[in-house]
């Protein structure tokens, strides 16, 4: 598999994982929280839009997160291989991405979705909160993320199961063990 999407709960291990599977693939690692919080530190004009979502832990618009996904598929890198990683979010998202890849003659090979469960996500976010310095890591605004991912998100599961393109991974225990569930998968 060289064309992929990793999703999963907010503090279900996305980012740790998705470093490690788009070195595996050897693939552009398109992380839209990633690019979101550059254009922040940036304080590009995208950057000033996004905060405002990102801060109450909401989403920043389709219309807004799909140009921007546009722009990076549509770079030389990508070609090859790609994980997706925070996108898409919405069906809306999921669209868009289809259009996009279609256009580019490409498709996802597979959707690596971490599983979790919900008290461990939480305890495990605050622990994050407070290393990472994250404006959206509080407990309010992370368990505002879980409701959303829960009502906008889990969705496309759905979605990419009736594909036959979905591959639910335990997310529990050490990113290593959880690296290495994932790894099966992918080199099938
Ligand atoms: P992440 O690092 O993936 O948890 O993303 C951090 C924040 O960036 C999210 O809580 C959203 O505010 C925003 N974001 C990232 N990806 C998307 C997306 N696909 N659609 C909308 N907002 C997004």
């Amino acid at each position: 598999m060289k064309r992929l999407l990793i999703m999963g709960p907010p503090g279900a291990g996305k980012g740790t994982q998705a470093i490690s599977l788009a070195s595996t693939i050897n693939g552009a690692h398109i992380s839209t929280g990633d690019i979101f919080r550059a254009n922040v530190s940036g304080e590009t004009e995208l950057g000033k839009i996004a905060k405002r979502f990102m801060d109450n832990g909401e989403y920043v618009p389709d219309e807004v997160t799909n140009a921007m996904v546009k722009d990076r598929l549509n770079q030389d890198d990508v070609k090859e291989a790609f994980l997706l990683d925070g996108y898409p979010r919405t069906l809306d998202q999921v669209h868009t991405l289809d259009e996009i890849l279609a256009e580019l003659g490409s498709s996802l090979d597979g959707v690596i979705a971490l599983t979790v469960d919900s008290e461990e996500l939480i305890e495990r976010l605050l622990e994050r909160a407070k290393v990472s310095g994250r404006t959206d890591d509080t407990e309010v605004v992370i368990r505002h993320r879980q409701t959303i991912y829960t009502s906008e998100t889990a969705p496309l599961l759905d979605v990419y199961r009736e594909r036959g393109i979905l591959h639910e991974i335990d997310g529990m225990g050490t990113p290593e063990e959880v690296g290495a569930r994932i790894s099966a998968v992918v080199n099938r």
